[in-house]
C-alpha cells in the first residue's frame, strides 16, 4: 500500500493542505458546476432588519434557511468563515436514517410513539432531500443505496435492531451477507437510503440565500439583536446552527454534550476498483470498527473514534493504513481527514427553542454523527415553529428533555469535567523547555504559569495558555494533528493557538505571545 499523504503532513505533498477532506477538493466541488473558484460573499458592515436570523452556513444552518424563505420569510444567514467550512465539509455525507443501533434503544428507553417520531421525521428528511434536488435539478452526485449496520460477533443485538425498526415502520432486513470484504455475522440493511457530495448540494442550495460570510457573532440578546464584530441583525426570530451552541447560559447545552472525533482516509487503485464497488453503506455496530461508504472511483474509510480531547490515539491514520492494507493491498491513500460531532447523552439532537426563556432563539445541535438528516429534520421542525405551525415530529426532539436514559452519560461527562478542572494546573510535563524534542508537544511552567509548547522539527518553539477560553478546562496536545484540544467541550486549536473549532470563542495565545504580535 502506498501513502501520497498524511494528515499530520509528512510524506510526499501533493499540493494540498493539511488533513483537507475530499469535499473540497476543487476538482469535485466546482467541475461540474462551470464555476473554478467559490462564491465570493459580503461581510455584514452595517445594521439590517430581517424576519430571521440564522448563524452558522453548515448543513444545518442552510436548510433551515432555505426552508424559512421558501415559505416567505425574509432570511439572513451569517457564517464566521464561510459557507460549508465546519463539521459539514469533514463529513462521510450519509443520508440515513439509519443512526447505529437507534431504534432498539428507543423504544427501551423513550416508548414506541417518540421512537416513531425519530424514525419518521429521518425518513422524512431523505424524502425531502430527494425532493429538493430533483426538483432544483442539483448535480450534487446523489444517490440511492441500501444503508447496513453490521456485526462481527453480536448477532442478537442485530436481530433487535430489525424488529425494533419494523415496529416503527421502516421495512429493515436481516442480511447474512454483505459486499464488504470480509465475512460479517449478520447485519441490518435501510433500503432506500443515500449519499452525496455535501459541498455541492450546499453551494447549490447557498446560492439562493442572503449570506454573510466572515461575520463572526459575539452576542445574541433577547431583544432579537445579534451582535457582529461589525454590525447587528435585528430579527423577530434567531436560529443557532453553529454545530456547538456558542451561548452558555440560558440553555447550559455545556453540560448536556460532550464531543467526539473520527478520521477518513480515501484509498483509490486497483483493489479499489475491482473489490471495493460496494453498493451500500456500511457501519460497524462496535464503535471500534469501520465506517465504509464510496465516492466516484474511491472507497472512504472511517473509524478510530474517541472523546475530542482524550485518549487521542498516537496512530489514527496508521490504524485506518493498516486495515485498508489488509483489505485492499494495493490500495492507495489519497486523502486523510478527521471530524468531530456533538453527542448528547441519549443520543437524539436538540431540536427546537432554546431556552423556556428565549421564546424567538431556536437551536440545531447534537446530532450524533449524524448531521444530514438531523439538519434536514431541524429545518422542517424549526421552520414549522417559526411559521407558528405544529410538527408532528418535535417532542422527541424538544431541547429540555427528561434525560433519565441518559443520565449514566451525563455524569460521566461531568466527572470527565470535573476532573479536568481540578487537576488544570497540576499536569507539568516537562521541567524545562528544552526537554521537549522537536515535532514534540508539552506543558512546562512559566513565570509561576502553566503554557503549553509546540516545537516545531526546525526547533522553533509555539506557545499557547492551555486553559481553555470556553470555560476554563485544560488543553490536551493531539500528536495526531498538532493541535490543543479541550477534552471537557470539544474546543480546538492550532498549535500557534488559533482558534479551530467552538464551543470557545476566541484563540489561546500565550501572554507573551500576544505581547510580541
Ligand atoms: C467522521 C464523521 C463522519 C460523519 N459522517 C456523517 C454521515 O455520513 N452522515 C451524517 O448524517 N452525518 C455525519 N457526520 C455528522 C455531520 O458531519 C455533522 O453532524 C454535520 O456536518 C453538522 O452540521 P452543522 O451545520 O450542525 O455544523 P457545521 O457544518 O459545523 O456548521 C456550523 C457553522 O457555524 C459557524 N459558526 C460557528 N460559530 C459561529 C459564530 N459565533 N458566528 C458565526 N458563525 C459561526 C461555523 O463557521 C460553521 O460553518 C459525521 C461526523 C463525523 C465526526
Amino acid at each position: 500500500m502506498n501513502t501520497i499523504w498524511h494528515g499530520n503532513g509528512t510524506v510526499e505533498s501533493t499540493g494540498q493542505e493539511k488533513g483537507e477532506s475530499l469535499w473540497i477538493q476543487k476538482q469535485f466541488r466546482y467541475a461540474d458546476q462551470g464555476a473554478k473558484e467559490p462564491v465570493k460573499r459580503p461581510v455584514l458592515q452595517e445594521d439590517i432588519t430581517t424576519d430571521v436570523a440564522v448563524i452558522g452556513a453548515g448543513l444545518a444552518g442552510v436548510l433551515t434557511a432555505y426552508m424559512l424563505q421558501e415559505q416567505g420569510f425574509s432570511v439572513v444567514l451569517v457564517d464566521y468563515k464561510t459557507v460549508g467550512s465546519g463539521m459539514t465539509k469533514n463529513t462521510t455525507a450519509k443520508i440515513s436514517s439509519q443512526h447505529n443501533l437507534i431504534y432498539h434503544k428507543l423504544l427501551t428507553y423513550k416508548g414506541e410513539e417518540r421512537a416513531w417520531e425519530y424514525a419518521s421525521a429521518n425518513q422524512k428528511a431523505i424524502e425531502k432531500f430527494e425532493e429538493i434536488i430533483s426538483r432544483q435539478g442539483i448535480d450534487c452526485d446523489f444517490q440511492i443505496l441500501p444503508s447496513y449496520i453490521y456485526t462481527l460477533d453480536n448477532v442478537l443485538k442485530i436481530e433487535q435492531e430489525v424488529q425494533a425498526a419494523r415496529k416503527v415502520g421502516i421495512s429493515a432486513v436481516l442480511a447474512k451477507e454483505t459486499t464488504l470484504p470480509f465475512q460479517v455475522k449478520a447485519a441490518v440493511r435501510f433500503d432506500h437510503q443515500a449519499q452525496f457530495h455535501p459541498l455541492k448540494f450546499l453551494d447549490a442550495v447557498a446560492k439562493q440565500l442572503t449570506v454573510y460570510e466572515h461575520t463572526h457573532v459575539t452576542e445574541v440578546r433577547d431583544d432579537g439583536t445579534v451582535v457582529t464584530e461589525q454590525g447587528r441583525i435585528n430579527a423577530k426570530s434567531i436560529v443557532i446552527t453553529t454545530h456547538y451552541p456558542f451561548i452558555n447560559t440560558p440553555g447550559f447545552y455545556f453540560f448536556r454534550m460532550h464531543q467526539e472525533r473520527q478520521y477518513v482516509i480515501a484509498l483509490e487503485g486497483e483493489d479499489i476498483d475491482k473489490k471495493a464497488g460496494l453498493g451500500g453503506m456500511y457501519l460497524d455496530a462496535d464503535p471500534q470498527g469501520y465506517s465504509f461508504r464510496n465516492f466516484k472511483n474511491y472507497l472512504l474509510l472511517g473509524g478510530a473514534g474517541h472523546r475530542t480531547g482524550k485518549s487521542n490515539p498516537p496512530d489514527a491514520y496508521v490504524k485506518l493504513e493498516e486495515a485498508a492494507g489488509k483489505w485492499y493491498p494495493k490500495a492507495n491513500v489519497v486523502y486523510t481527514w478527521s471530524n468531530q460531532d456533538c453527542m448528547t447523552p441519549d443520543s437524539i439532537p436538540y431540536i427546537g427553542r432554546y431556552s423556556a426563556n428565549t421564546p424567538n432563539i431556536y437551536v440545531a445541535t447534537g446530532f450524533n454523527k449524524w448531521g444530514m438528516t438531523s439538519s434536514m429534520v431541524s429545518a422542517m421542525i424549526i421552520s414549522d415553529m417559526i411559521a407558528g405551525r405544529k410538527n408532528e415530529f418535535q417532542k422527541v426532539f424538544y431541547p429540555r428533555r427528561l434525560m433519565l436514559s441518559g443520565s449514566k452519560e451525563l455524569l460521566k461527562d461531568a466527572a470527565v469535567v470535573t476532573i479536568n478542572l481540578l487537576s488544570e494546573h497540576l499536569r507539568i510535563t516537562h521541567d524545562r523547555l528544552r526537554d521537549i524534542g522537536p515535532g514534540e508537544a508539552g506543558t512546562v511552567l512559566k513565570d509561576g504559569m502553566k503554557i503549553g509548547v509546540y516545537r516545531d522539527k526546525y526547533d522553533k518553539y509555539y506557545f499557547v495558555t492551555t486553559k481553555c477560553p470556553h470555560l476554563g478546562c485544560s488543553l490536551e496536545w493531539n500528536k495526531n494533528e498538532l493541535t490543543w484540544d479541550c477534552p471537557c467541550h470539544g474546543s480546538r486549536f492550532d498549535y500557534r493557538g488559533n482558534l479551530i473549532s467552538n464551543p470557545a470563542m476566541r484563540d489561546v495565545f500565550d501572554a507573551c505571545q500576544r505581547k510580541k504580535k
